[in-house]
């Protein structure tokens, strides 16, 4: 069981991630796409949320912090 490579349509091994012939990379190419439907943006979309909820927790924390240091040096 063969499959060919979507690049150069070399005949590769159906579990090689790398064509052996152009040594492309062939992994998500055939069978482990269709494994994950939406999967993919679920977890971006939650990844993207906790970031932006860090990024700005680090800048409320940064901006006070400063305004902390500013009293620091007034006084
Ligand atoms: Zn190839």
């Amino acid at each position: 069981m063969a499959r060919r490579c979507p690049f150069c349509y070399e005949k590769v091994h159906k579990l090689a991630s790398v064509c052996p012939h152009c040594h492309r990379d062939m992994a998500g190419q055939s069978d482990s796409s269709q494994k994950r439907p939406g999967g993919i943006g679920l977890c971006s979309g939650v990844v993207m949320g906790l970031m932006g909820i860090a990024t700005g927790a680090l800048a409320v924390i940064l901006v006070g912090f400063l305004k902390e240091r500013q009293k620091w040096e007034e006084s």
